[in-house]
């Protein structure tokens, strides 16, 4: 069980006990639905922006530990920031748990908390997990399209 400790840390299961920014936003500019098929994990993003900046962000829905953490961590990581900076969080994000080593040690410093989503990397299908709400944030901003999938 020493791995699945590293994986739920504290932060994690924190977040996953009280997910923050939890609920539908009213009069959001954006919307977008994600599912991961292989765990069941689905939620809905809330975006309110003003101009190219996230000025609110919400999220709802229902999953494992991990995809709602990652997604409690994003909204926090991600209110205030541009669209630009987003997607560069996302990259990093992504990088963190896919990435080789060089990657993953230039994306790390980038990402504050959400460097806690480390340990996913050990486990590719939990992967989808705690990049489901990035992808669905993703597809939110840029509307190239309104249901993300991790597949
Ligand atoms: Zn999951």
């Amino acid at each position: 069980m020493t791995v699945l400790t590293d994986l739920y840390q504290e932060v994690i299961l924190d977040h996953n006990r009280a997910p923050r920014n939890f609920g539908p936003l009213d009069h959001p500019d954006r919307t977008a639905n994600g599912h991961n098929p292989l765990c069941g994990d689905e939620l809905r993003v809330y975006v309110a922006l003003d101009g190219n900046t996230v000025t609110a962000i919400q999220f709802e829905g229902s999953g494992c530990a991990i995809s709602k953490a990652s997604a409690s961590l994003m909204t926090e990581a991600v209110k205030g920031k541009s669209t630009a900076e987003v997607d560069t969080m996302f990259r990093a994000f992504h990088d963190l748990m896919t990435g080789d080593p060089s990657v993953r040690e230039a994306a790390g410093p980038q990402l504050g908390k959400l460097a806690v989503f480390e340990g996913v990397r050990e486990f590719p299908i939990r992967v989808k997990c705690a990049t489901l709400a990035w992808h669905t944030l993703e597809a939110a901003l840029h509307e190239d399209a309104k249901v993300a999938s991790t597949e």
